[in-house]
């Protein structure tokens, strides 16, 4: 049984010091950040968006955690993610100013600071990720992520934020391959190039007969051509979600190993939970009212109490795409994007990450 911090978004009045930028402070003093973190540098792993998406953690949030971090006597802080992603963070308002501290990239300017790490136990050819050199220099880990759905595994949390996010863009493509490949309906194809248009890769073409094609060493196995063919006309096939899943959990499990159990904080934001990943660089409206901040040392119990969190009763009139509908059972994301988002937590907790189990302790 792990015990979860929870600051509750909503204020039980309406003084500042029962709103949540006040309980996120004091929600970081009772999670005691000293002894994990004094005399050490620490990374503060987030997920900064793109294009147009601004609905991430906000700098508010990031530059109080900072402050905490360096109040707690880190050596240093510094906030990372992909090179890509640090490049245009200062379209959503993450500078070092806002924040507090430098934004970094976790793999170098190019892509190619990492190290190479084995996948335990390795799942068909995929033996090993490539992980951030920042990442693996670093002390202490902070896993600070923005919870959301995500179309090819249900929903992202801490352990997309670790796997997805910690490695270079090559091994990422490799834990989406784990999927498949895309598969391409003729009959049901009208040609509108929608796919083509929206692929943040430039990946889709149609040759001179109008067959469709993919060079899939641009696609990333983002899936949103998928997801925005309005005839349904393309799938992702092969191992499915599930290998994906797995493929997560083992590359997160990596990414931790290279840090001592008593060197991770996990921090998850149930706030702006939208329809898909923050990777898609654009802001939908959130599928349910603004929840809180979840915060501990197990991230099998912070994942699993995020989505628990996370009811299909609290579904906001509205807030699905056009023409989008609830399907099947099971958890909400699981009705929007019909795969099981409690699979990654399965294997993550399968490979001894954590428990399942746990108790929430509000802060006040
Ligand atoms: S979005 Fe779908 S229907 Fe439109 S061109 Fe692509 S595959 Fe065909
Ligand atoms: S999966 Fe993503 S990167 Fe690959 S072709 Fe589709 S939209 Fe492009």
């Amino acid at each position: 049984m792990s015990e979860l911090l929870f600051a509750r978004y909503a204020p039980k009045n309406l003084e500042p010091v029962n709103t949540i930028g006040a309980k996120w402070a004091r929600l970081l003093d009772a999670l005691e950040l000293a002894p994990t973190v004094k005399d050490r540098s620490v990374c503060v792993k987030m997920h900064l968006g793109g294009g147009t998406g601004f609905t991430t953690i906000h700098p508010y949030l990031a530059r109080v955690l900072v402050r905490k971090l360096r109040e707690a006597g880190a050596r240093s802080v510094f906030i990372t993610d992909s090179p890509g992603a640090v490049a245009a963070a200062v379209e959503r308002g993450y500078t070092t100013e806002t924040v507090g501290c430098p934004i970094v990239s976790l793999s170098g300017l190019a892509d190619t600071f990492a190290v190479d790490h084995p996948v335990n136990p390795p799942l068909r050819d995929f033996t090993s990720v490539a992980i951030g050199g920042e990442i693996i220099h670093a002390e202490v880990l902070v896993d600070f992520s923005h919870v959301k759905g995500h179309g090819a595994c249900g929903f992202g949390g801490a352990s997309k934020n670790l796997s997805m996010g910690c490695v270079t863009q090559k091994t990422r493509g490799r834990i989406h391959a784990l999927e498949g490949g895309l598969s391409w309906d003729r009959t049901l194809c009208t040609h509108c190039r929608a796919c083509a248009e929206n692929c943040p890769n430039e990946a889709i073409s149609f040759d001179d007969q109008g067959t469709f094609e993919v060079f899939y060493h641009n696609c990333k196995y983002c899936q949103h051509c998928v997801l925005i063919c309005p005839r349904k006309a393309l799938a992702m096939e092969g191992g499915g979600y599930r290998d994906f899943q797995r493929g997560m959990a083992l590359t997160t499990r990596a990414v931790l190993d290279t840090f001592a159990p008593d060197r991770r904080l996990f921090i998850n934001l149930l706030a702006n939970i939208t329809i898909f990943c923050d990777c898609w660089g654009m802001t939908t409206p959130s599928l349910v009212p603004d929840i809180g901040i979840l915060a501990g040392r197990d991230i099998v119990a912070i994942e699993q109490a995020s989505l628990e969190l996370i009811r299909t009763e609290d579904l906001i009139p509205g807030s699905l795409p056009p023409g989008w509908e609830l399907g099947g059972h099971g958890h909400l994301f699981e009705r929007i994007h019909a795969k099981d988002p409690y699979a990654v937590i399965e294997y993550l907790h399968e490979f001894g990450l954590g428990s399942r189990d746990y108790t929430l302790r509000e802060i006040d």
